[in-house]
C-alpha cells in the first residue's frame, strides 16, 4: 500500500533541514500504524510526503502502486481522493451543519446527490452523530467536532486515513472514543496511520508502532509501545 525506499527530505531554506534520512518502510493495507517520536522528529514531514504535500529530496515512494514522485500534477486529486484526513485542530467549515460539513466532502467530488443524501447519515451514525446532524461545528464538544471530521474523513470510502495528532486536542474519554472509531473502521479494511504524542494511547492499542527521532527510524515493532528513546 505504502512503500518508502531511501527516502531523504530536506528543506532548502536559508539554513537547510534534514528533516528525514534514508527511511525505509512498507505499510501493508489495513495495517494500524502508530508513527511516533518528539517534536521535530519528522512525523509531519513523513504524512506529508504520502499525500504528496511534499516531494523527497531523494528516495523512491510508492503510494497505491503509483510512484509519487513520478506523478503528474494532474494526477495527484485522485491519489489525495483515496486518503483520508484528520486532523488535531479538526478544520471544520464552522458556518455549516455537521451534515454539510461532510456532505461536502461528497460534492467536491462530484458523487451524486441521491448517494450523498444516503451515506452522510449513515457515517454521522457510525460515529455516533445522527441527532446531532443539524448542528452548527460549535454547538459540539472537541470530541465530537473530531468525530465529525472522522465522518468526513471516511465519507469517501478512502484505502487509507492518515491522522495528524488527532486526540491531541481531547481530554481521555473523547482520545480513547476517537481510537476505537478509528479501531473499527480498520477493522473493514482502511489502513490507518496516526501520528501521536498520546503515549497511553498508543500503549493501550498494541499497534504497529514506527518511531522516529533526527528523521530516522530508530524502531519499528509489531504491537508495540511509546517508550522514550532517550
Ligand atoms: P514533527 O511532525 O515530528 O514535529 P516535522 O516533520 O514537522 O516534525 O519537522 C521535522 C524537521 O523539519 C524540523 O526540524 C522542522 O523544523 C523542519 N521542517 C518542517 N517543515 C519545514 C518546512 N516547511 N520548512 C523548513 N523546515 C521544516
Amino acid at each position: 500500500m505504502i512503500k518508502m525506499v531511501n527516502v531523504s527530505k530536506v528543506y532548502q531554506g536559508e539554513v537547510k533541514v534534514r528533516a528525514l534520512s534514508h527511511i525505509n518502510l512498507q505499510i501493508d493495507r489495513g495495517e494500524f500504524v502508530f508513527i511516533v517520536g518528539p517534536s521535530g522528529a519528522g512525523k509531519s514531514t513523513l504524512t506529508r510526503l504520502i499525500i504528496r504535500e511534499e516531494l523527497p529530496t531523494s528516495g523512491q515512494i510508492i503510494v497505491g502502486g503509483r510512484s509519487l514522485p513520478r506523478l503528474k500534477e494532474r494526477e495527484v486529486p485522485l491519489l489525495r481522493r483515496k486518503i483520508g484526513f484528520i486532523f488535531q485542530d479538526f478544520r471544520l467549515l464552522m458556518e455549516r451543519t455537521v451534515y454539510e460539513n461532510v456532505a461536502f466532502a461528497m460534492e467536491a467530488i462530484e458523487i451524486p446527490r441521491s448517494t450523498v443524501r444516503e451515506r452522510v447519515p449513515a457515517v454521522l451514525e457510525m460515529v455516533g452523530l445522527k441527532d446531532k446532524m443539524s448542528m452548527y461545528p460549535h454547538e459540539l464538544s472537541g470530541g465530537q467536532q473530531q468525530r465529525v471530521c472522522i465522518a468526513r474523513a471516511v465519507v469517501n470510502d478512502p484505502l487509507i486515513i492518515i491522522a495528524d495528532e488527532p486526540t491531541g486536542n481531547l481530554d481521555p474519554d473523547n482520545s480513547w472514543d476517537i481510537m476505537r472509531i478509528l479501531a473499527a473502521i480498520n477493522k473493514r479494511g482502511t489502513t490507518i496511520i496516526t501520528a501521536t504524542h498520546d503515549r497511553e494511547m498508543v500503549d493501550k492499542m498494541k499497534r504497529r508502532v514506527i518511531a522516529l527521532s533526527d528523521g530516522e527510524i530508530v524502531r519499528d515493532e509489531e504491537r508495540g509501545t511509546y517508550r522514550n528513546e532517550a
